[in-house]
Parts: C-alpha cells; sequence; structure tokens
C-alpha cells in the first residue's frame, strides 16, 4: 500500500455504519422479484453488493430461501465441486491480558488455568496430530503483553521443524493471533506463515466498546486495520471473521462484505477467507451462555449460503464449533475448509486427560477424531478431504491465486491435487474401513475426471504414492 494510503487508513473507520443500515433499511420485505433477479446476478458467479446481500438476508419466503440454498450449491459445487480442505486447531497459550467479554481466556477469568506451550511440548503437540494425518494447522495465541512477535514467529519455528512417521510433516501453518505492527507482521511473514487470521468479532463499534472493556484489544481502529498492516508486510493471505451472536446478522455479513471490499481496493485482493464462529458457551462468561443476539440454525445456513454466493472466491471457515449434522448441511452451501479432531487448549492433544473445561477455550460440538470425520465425509457424503498446499507452496496466492480460481483453476489443480493428498492419507494414517472407503471415492473421482492429459498425469502420481512416495503435487 501506498505511504500516503497507509496514513489515510489508519485514521478512518471504512465500515460506515449508517451506510450499513440504509442498506438493510433498503432491503427489508424485498419483493419476490427483487430476491430473484439477485440469485440470477449470483449465479453468474461474480459475486453481490452489499446491498444485494442484504436483499437475500431479509427474504422471508421460505420457497426464496430454499432457492438461495440452491444458488449456493451450485456455485459452491461449479467452483470448489467437493473437495474439503482440512486442518486443526493448535492452541499455543491462553495467557491473555484482554478483557473480551464472550471468550473463556480473558483475563478476568480467575478459574482457567492458564498455559503457554514451550518449544518441547509444542514439539509433542505437533507430532501428535502429524501422527493422526494432519498437514495444515492453525495456531491460536491469546493476546498477552510478554509474548511478542519474535515469539510468535519462534512458535511457528518450532511447528515447521517438527517431522513425525512416514509423511509426518506441517506443510502449512495459518494463524490467529493479536494484530501486530508492521514489522511484527514481518516478522512472521519471514518464517512463511499460510493466512494470517484475526476476527473483528462486531464491526459495530458501540457494542465492541462496551464487550471490549481491557487491554489492547479495546482499540477497534488497530484492530479494523489488521488486514491493511499484514498486506502491507507482505502477507498475500488474510482470513476475516465476525463472531456471530454478538451483534445483528444482517449487520455483520455486510460489514464483512464492506471490509473484504475495502481490502480489494486498497490491496487489489480481498481476503482468502472468511470465518463466522457462533458464540459457544465459555467458562466464566455471562454473555457466552446467553448471547444478545442469537443466531439461529437456519439463519446461520443462511448467512453461509449468502456469504458463497457474494464472494464465490473467497474460502469459506467452518469450525470446531458446530456438531456434525449441521456442518454437513453448511458444507453443502458453500463451506470449503473445515477443522477436524479439534482441541481448543495448548497441551489438548497430548493430554491423557482430556477435555478439562478447566483450561479451554469453550464447548466443543463436534468431538470426533479425524479418521471418523473422513469415514463420514468421504464416505457417507462423497467430499474429497484435502490437505493441499500446493498453491502456497508454488507462490500462488493473494491476488495470483485469486485470478486463477476465477479461470476454473481449482479444478484443475485443486482437485488432483486434494485427490494426492488425500491418497497420501490413506495409505498412511487411516483405518481399514476409511482405507476402503477412501480408495473408492479416488477411484470414481478419477474415473469421471475428463482431461486425458491430467488423468495420465494424477494415474502416475497415484501410483506412485502407492509405491512409497510422498509429497506429490501438480
Ligand atoms: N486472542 C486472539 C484474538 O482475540 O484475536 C486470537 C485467539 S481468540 C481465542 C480466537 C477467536 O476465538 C476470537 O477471535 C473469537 O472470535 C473466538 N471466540 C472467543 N470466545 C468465543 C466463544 N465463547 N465462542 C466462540 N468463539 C469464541
Ligand atoms: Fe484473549 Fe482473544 Fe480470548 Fe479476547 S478473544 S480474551 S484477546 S484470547
Amino acid at each position: 500500500m501506498k505511504q500516503d494510503n497507509t496514513i489515510k487508513h489508519e485514521l478512518t473507520n471504512f465500515i460506515d455504519d449508517s451506510l450499513i443500515m440504509k442498506e438493510i433499511a433498503k432491503a427489508e420485505n424485498p419483493a419476490p422479484s427483487l430476491v430473484r433477479e439477485v440469485l440470477n446476478k449470483g449465479m453468474e458467479r461474480n459475486g453481490l453488493t452489499p446491498f444485494e446481500a442484504a436483499v437475500l438476508l431479509k427474504n422471508t419466503d421460505k420457497d426464496l430461501d430454499e432457492a438461495i440454498f440452491e444458488t449456493a450449491m451450485s456455485i459452491k459445487e461449479a467452483i470448489y465441486g467437493n473437495r474439503l480442505v482440512l486442518f486443526a486447531p493448535l492452541y499455543i497459550t491462553n495467557e491473555c491480558g484482554n478483557q473480551c467479554e464472550y471468550c473463556g481466556f480473558a483475563v478476568k477469568n480467575r478459574e482457567l488455568k492458564r498455559r503457554t506451550l514451550t518449544s518441547e511440548e509444542i514439539h509433542k503437540e505437533v507430532a501428535v496430530l502429524e501422527d493422526q494425518g494432519h498437514k495444515r494447522l492453525l495456531l491460536v495465541y491469546g493476546e498477552h503483553p510478554k509474548h511478542n512477535a519474535d515469539w510468535i514467529a519462534q512458535t511457528v519455528r518450532d511447528v515447521y521443524s517438527v517431522t513425525s512417521g512416514k509423511s509426518g510433516e506441517i506443510r502449512r501453518v495459518n494463524i490467529n493471533c493479536a494484530p501486530l505492527d508492521v514489522e511484527g507482521f514481518k516478522k512472521i511473514h519471514e518464517v512463511g506463515i499460510g493466512t494470517y487470521q484475526c476476527f473483528q468479532e462486531t464491526y459495530h463499534r458501540p457494542t465492541y466498546e462496551k464487550l471490549h472493556t481491557g487491554g489492547k484489544k479495546t482499540d477497534f481502529l488497530w484492530r479494523l486495520h489488521a488486514m491493511h498492516r499484514a498486506m502491507e508486510a507482505g502477507i498475500d493471505d488474510v482470513g476475516i471473521g465476525a463472531l456471530f451472536g454478538l451483534y445483528d446478522s444482517t449487520f455483520e455479513v455486510l460489514a464483512l462484505l464492506h471490509h473484504s471490499r475495502q481490502l480489494e481496493r486498497d490491496h487489489g485482493v480481498g481476503p482468502h477467507t472468511i470465518s463466522f464462529p457462533r458464540l459457544e458457551p465459555a467458562l466464566g462468561s455471562d454473555i457466552a451462555f446467553n448471547p444478545p443476539h442469537p443466531t439461529s440454525g437456519h439463519e446461520f445456513k443462511k448467512i453461509v449460503a449468502i456469504l458463497r454466493i457474494a464472494v464465490p472466491y473467497t474460502g469459506l471457515i467452518l469450525t470446531t464449533r458446530e456438531n456434525a449434522d449441521f456442518r454437513r448441511e453448511l458444507i453443502e452451501v458453500g463451506v470449503s475448509q473445515l477443522s477436524a479432531g479439534s482441541r481448543t487448549y495448548p497441551g489438548a492433544y497430548s493430554d491423557p486427560e482430556y477435555d478439562r473445561p478447566d483450561v479451554q477455550q469453550f464447548c466443543i460440538g463436534d468431538s470426533r477424531s479425524l479418521d471418523e470425520i473422513i469415514l463420514s465425509i468421504a464416505g457417507d457424503h462423497g467430499y474429497v478431504p484435502s490437505w493441499c498446499t500446493a498453491c502456497y507452496r508454488m507462490g500462488r496466492t493473494g491476488e495470483h491465486f485469486m485470478e486463477l480460481a476465477k479461470n476454473g483453476f481449482i479444478q484443475e489443480f485443486c482437485l488432483p491435487n486434494g485427490l494426492l493428498t488425500f491418497k497420501e492419507y490413506l495409505e498412511d494414517y487411516a483405518s481399514d474401513e476409511t482405507k476402503v472407503a477412501g480408495n473408492a471415492l479416488i477411484q470414481r473421482e478419477v474415473e469421471a475426471y475428463d482431461d486425458p492429459k491430467r488423468k495420465k498425469i494424477l494415474l502416475d502420481r497415484l501410483k506412485r504414492m502407492e509405491a512409497g512416495e510422498r509429497d506429490l503435487y501438480i
């Protein structure tokens, strides 16, 4: 970003509440013809304006809601196919100096046992995850004054340094930590992070200020400009998000889209991913047990579908927080990345007494193991689990990635690469049942693949995988 822009952005709140309120008011009780018009535009896969998204959010006609889901499904199918990227969160520290009223890690929560993993403990946790078959991790950190960018960078190096078993290595480390300054972001960029993720929680500033009552996170604008600083530091892939339940969900969706557009205007590319956690019960937080703006299941599914239509090429991430059946519905309408086999406190993966409420951030909706989840998504639902990291390792990130994605590239590269990583998983980590179901799925996918040249390359690589080669991609 140019210097003059930097200064301008540090001073402005680019989330214009009154504009969003106007967009919402204008979209109230939309005529069915308008909803259909917006859906037709959505089908062109060029996205929607925030107002158009509001029209879909405000629709109350049941049949048209179904049409929204169908549109989202067909966009998802056309762009992403049946591939689903899997990752696990790895909590590095739950020490935190901030008072976020909804979070179990908040500084005033004296019941929580605090822990920051040492280098050795990180190695232990990562080895457990690698032995399950994980290749992509999301590192999660509380925000504590004693933990600076150098320390975060070291924890990333620690994770990348661990190798375990036959093909155990972490190939992409994404991180979710408090906003840094540009120098700090440069440090974590240099150690090779994939996506930098940080959620605004709520874009409604008065609500934000009410819910963040202590520590650095009280500064709304510092957080709002985190992605601009990250991109200025050279991080191409950023992930934004809002925590649903804190404020009006329509406002938050529109604000996410405005944030996205601002990044596009200032950096030529929007966010790589959007996350939409729903508020979950958390130790020591009244708000987490009684969300001020609860989002129903139907509403939440609509939000996912509308985001899929509004930003078709942006990855949509679903976390641990939703239960297994509901996850499946959300995947169908647009989710492209899923956390699996997750545990939400530091040291949890190597904890023999797992599931202790006195250390975790919030309660988990889906506690199945990675292999069980894979058996269900691949065996029962025909989704191809993918751990692919080829683009990031070949430098196909940010603007470059978006351009390629828009030209059918995802089908050409992501699907075969996803199949190759799935094969690797089946060879090295799967239970017998998952292996049978998974190999049958791979065979079906290869047979259906209609590019003869690529099919030949794919078949050759799958054979090489069976013969013991690893980490093959196109
Ligand atoms: N400390 C960093 C921060 O606040 O940005 C990153 C880690 S924080 C644990 C990651 C995310 O957890 C937050 O951005 C918030 O959206 C989410 N979170 C906090 N409390 C939650 C709750 N009770 N239910 C669901 N998600 C929650
Ligand atoms: Fe700390 Fe992040 Fe939890 Fe807030 S959301 S208390 S900053 S860990």
